[in-house]
């Protein structure tokens, strides 16, 4: 989607994003790490059934970085002093943000860790805390797949009344109504 800038707009997100909430994007791609799935796997397997749901439905790229673009960012990590700070996982995602950007893509990176975002600041990159002024947010939908009756609230056996297939949910952005 093309939010009027020249440039197409991409969101890499850390753990730290995941956590705090998925926002809603206007359909902007979302990118991550596999090194950050598989810390979520590890720690967070509720959040991690959303994210694979995210997978799935192609609104969230997994992709690692090159070598080359990891050096770039040890090297501005070291010249701001923030690589003490920072864990494999962290350095890959800003360098995932780094070469999203060369690419030509407005990359912003959205963490909640104050040692990132002064990397991505030191290296030039975009990076926030939050999107505070986002109109949107992620919920479920409950569907069935066999009848395609829509759920607001699913049946606590996740049966559907209609037809007896196993009801199916996928995440869906809505409008904030303030
Ligand atoms: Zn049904």
């Amino acid at each position: 989607m093309n939010h009027g800038h020249d440039r197409k707009w991409v969101i890499v997100l850390d753990t730290s994003a995941f956590e705090s909430g998925i926002p809603g994007t206007g359909g902007v791609p979302l990118f991550t790490t596999g090194s950050v799935v598989r810390e979520i796997g590890r720690r967070k397997p509720r959040l991690m059934a959303l994210i694979e749901e995210f997978i799935s439905s192609g609104a969230l790229k997994v992709r690692d970085p090159q070598r080359g673009s990891v050096n770039r960012i040890i090297k501005s990590a070291e010249d701001s002093g923030d690589a003490p700070r920072l864990s494999p996982t962290d350095i890959d995602v800003l360098a995932l943000t780094y070469e999203l950007s060369e690419e030509g893509l407005s990359a912003s990176l959205l963490t909640n860790d104050i040692s990132m975002q002064n990397t991505a600041h030191a290296a030039g990159l975009n990076a926030t805390g939050s999107f505070a002024k986002a109109k949107t947010y992620i919920t479920w939908m409950y569907y069935c797949p066999a009848c395609h009756h829509r759920f607001q609230r699913p049946p606590p056996d996740m049966v559907c009344p209609y037809c007896g297939a196993r009801i199916k949910r996928k995440p869906i952005e809505r409008r904030k109504s303030s």
